[in-house]
């Protein structure tokens, strides 16, 4: 059998066990409870089926003797058989309530810890409201799964069983009578079955797209009111969300017909039973008893065939959603360190790439032969149109990803021998679209150092000419900030985020420079915090506009991933070459923008 999941990726039944065998082994962590559970469970079968059975002998005997003697304890039983079937019921919903918070809660754990374990890439490639379905929606529909299904898949087993074989000891003859609605029944769940499992599924994919579709518009509220594009993400949510709709409607309308096909057959299977019984208890072969038994039963014997379909829709969509959570606990980790690489404490910031190319996945080499050397405390500008590979380079810089060949040094040491974590220790970013978290800005500028005084971070905001504008805010440093960052202009993000590299103190820095336009005073300010920042570090700034990196010791200019001029400002402008036609370009626009 193959099925699709909503990943659109083929699930054969060896996969759907595997995951099912998958959730057991975490199960398993909460034996003793299970037991329990599963005690309970046959306990509440068991009473479920007494009740109706002493009902029946009740009425046998009374009919029989025709005195009501006794009748108070027989009832007192009856009262006694329903109390503890509650009781029992409500036991086995406790504790399987527990374990399976307990495992979604583990199964959580894991992904989140997992995700910040996986490389770069891995988002680079995904829409983050996808992510967020699987971590939300995926796990909550396992939750919702293990509370209840597991519990009615068992106690729908045992009572169909337990039900069948009562049945078949009191009259083989009313039970065949019994039974004929079942292959109507068996036909009728899976022609609606089918449907819903595929409408299902196309639901909850339809969903996941719907909901990348509203994270990525509010994440990206400026851009589309920038670009005046309400009425396109309008109408492109529209269609999603018909598709949403429509999956739904129909997903719901088949399951609707369950409960009516159920109530149909129930009274069908109660009439044949009834009328059935009659005749047999006319003919002296079953007693009246027997028949009210029957009745009962008749509807215990439908109730958890139905329950079972029902289960097997919310087990085979848990399933896929546990799938598309374990595929992410499986997804390959960043690479792991060289067995035999070492941490580094104190780097000078020597950087240098030799004959570095390199690839996103395995397609053609987005940068070729770079060789570059940055002694330190050199600030290294990259130039080039945009796409050319700067921020490729960045990311090789930083071992977001590795290059496929050549070498990246750091104080004359292959990268590879070196710890990632400890590399990046040494690393600090400014970069144009600063990352604020929700806190205070005192724990925002703290996030460079945690282990930073409150005097330091406010010593860091001093030396990043941002302490005058967080003393005017209304709690100082103690001023919350939304994750967005909204509260703070582009400029005073920029301040924050130059505090928390001072306070990072790191040997090598990297800056991605603001495309965008901050008032001139904000940006005076910027430029002398950043000046003072990058003292004495390795600095790689990727820059927009050429006037400001005239100063750089060295200016890497970048096209289709190669590099194709270095040298300074001044040597480069000499060479009359891209370097020359870039800033000749520049200035021109520049002024023609001036008049
Ligand atoms: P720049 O920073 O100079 O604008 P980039 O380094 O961002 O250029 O991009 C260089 C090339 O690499 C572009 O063609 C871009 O499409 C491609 N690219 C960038 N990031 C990725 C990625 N995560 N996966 C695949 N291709 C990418």
């Amino acid at each position: 059998m193959k099925q699709k999941t909503h990943t659109g990726k083929e699930v054969d039944r060896g996969s759907f066990i595997k995951t099912i065998r998958r959730i057991w082994r975490y199960l398993s962590e909460y034996k003793v409870f299970l037991t329990w559970v599963l005690l309970m469970v046959v306990m509440s079968s068991a009473l479920g089926l007494l009740g109706p059975f002493m009902i029946g002998r009740t009425i046998d005997t009374y009919l029989a003797t025709a005195t009501t003697d006794g009748l108070a304890l027989v009832l007192v039983g009856l009262a006694a058989v329903y109390f503890f079937h509650s009781i029992s019921l409500w036991l086995q919903n406790y504790w399987m309530i527990g374990i399976a918070q307990e495992t979604v809660f583990t199964i959580r754990t894991q992904l989140f810890t997992k995700l910040h374990k996986l490389p770069i890439q891995f988002f680079d490639k995904r829409q983050s409201g996808e992510l967020m379905s699987r971590i939300t929606n995926d796990i909550e529909n396992v939750s919702t799964t293990l509370n209840s299904s597991v519990i009615q898949v068992f106690s729908s087993l045992l009572t169909l069983v337990g039900t069948l074989v009562v049945m078949l000891w009191l009259s083989p003859l009313l039970t065949l009578v019994t039974m004929t609605i079942v292959p109507i029944m068996f036909l009728g769940m899976k022609w609606i079955t089918t449907r819903t499992g595929r409408l299902y599924k196309e639901q909850q994919k339809n969903l996941g797209e719907l909901n990348g579709f509203i994270e990525e518009s509010i994440s990206g509220q400026k851009i589309i009111k920038s670009f005046s594009q309400e009425p396109k993400v309008i109408a492109e949510f529209l269609e999603k969300s018909e598709k949403v709709k429509k999956a739904g409607y129909w997903a719901q309308v088949y399951a609707g017909f369950i409960p009516k096909l159920m109530n149909m057959l129930n009274n069908l299977s109660f009439t044949f039973v009834a009328a059935a019984g009659g005749i047999f208890a006319l003919n002296g072969m079953v007693s009246i008893g027997t028949i009210v038994i029957f009745t009962e039963y008749a509807r215990q014997f439908t109730r958890p065939l139905n329950d079972l379909s029902n289960q097997f829709n919310t087990l085979l969509s848990a399933v896929a959603g546990a799938e598309r959570v374990f595929d992410i606990i499986d997804d390959r980790e960043e690479a792991e360190n060289e067995i035999d690489a070492i941490d580094i404490t104190d780097l000078k910031g020597k950087v240098e790439f030799r004959d570095v190319n390199f690839a996103y996945d395995r397609g053609e080499d987005i940068v070729q032969n770079i060789s570059f050397q940055a002694t330190p405390g050199e600030k290294v500008a990259l130039v080039g149109p945009t796409g050319a590979g700067k921020s490729t380079i960045i990311n090789l810089i930083t071992r977001f990803y590795e290059p496929n060949s050549g070498v990246i040094l750091f104080d004359n040491q292959d990268s590879q021998i070196i710890t990632r974590a400890s590399l990046r220790k040494q690393m600090a970013f400014v970069l144009q679209d600063s990352f604020l978290f929700q806190g205070t800005i005192r724990e925002n500028i703290r996030y460079g150092r945690l282990d930073a005084s409150d005097q330091e971070v406010e010593e860091a905001a001093i030396a990043a000419n941002a302490y005058s504008f967080i003393k005017r805010m209304p709690q100082g440093f103690d001023t919350e900030l939304k994750q967005d960052g909204s509260g703070v202009s582009q400029g005073q993000k920029q301040l924050l985020s130059i505090a928390r590299a001072i306070l990072a103190n790191p040997s090598i820095l990297i800056l991605d420079e603001a495309t965008s336009s901050i008032d001139t005073i904000t940006e005076l300010k910027i430029q002398e915090a950043l000046e003072l920042l990058m003292e004495g570090r390795t600095s790689f700034i990727i820059a927009h506009r050429l006037n400001t990196i005239q100063q750089a010791d060295q200016i890497l200019v970048v096209e289709d991933g190669g590099i194709i001029e270095k040298g300074p400002h001044h040597e480069l402008m000499k060479r009359k070459g891209f370097y020359y036609d870039l800033y000749q370009n520049q200035i021109k626009t520049k002024v023609a923008k001036a008049l």
